[in-house]
């Protein structure tokens, strides 16, 4: 069934506990946890609990999940403090874009200056 947890994704096994992570936020449909190679300062993955291969998928099939993991991005920006500063959402689809987990994930990065156009 869509959404279901998939036992070979990494991301399911962090919803579960099976491999830790540094949570900082979690809601009824989302998990939020330090990158474990962070690129900035602030460098956070936040996730929706059920397993849906990228953003667009997700918002597909479950709007209200996918708004919470943005409700969820903003909220860890605050926390982390760099909301007045400024802070990228990023949600990177398919392989030629740099995504290699296929779980949704949106990466809330900040703490440091951000040139534009993304490499
Ligand atoms: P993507 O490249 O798919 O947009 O992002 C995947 C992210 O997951 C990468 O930034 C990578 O560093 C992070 N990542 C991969 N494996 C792990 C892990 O085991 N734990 C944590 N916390 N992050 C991970
Ligand atoms: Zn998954």
């Amino acid at each position: 069934m869509a959404g279901e947890p998939q036992t070979d994704c990494l991301f399911c096994r962090i919803v579960t506990g099976e491999i830790p992570a540094t949570i900082v936020r979690e809601s009824d449909t989302t998990v939020a946890f330090r990158d474990i190679n962070p690129q900035a300062p602030t460098h956070v993955l936040v996730i929706p609990k059920a397993h849906y291969p990228d953003a667009a998928a997700l918002a597909a099939a479950e709007p209200q999940i996918a708004a919470d993991v943005l409700r969820e991005a903003g909220l860890v920006a605050a926390d982390e403090g760099i909301v007045g500063s400024g802070y990228r959402i990023i949600l990177n689809t398919g392989t030629g874009a740099g995504q290699t987990v296929f779980h949704a994930h949106a990466h809330v990065m900040g703490g440091r200056g951000m040139q534009w156009p993304p490499g």
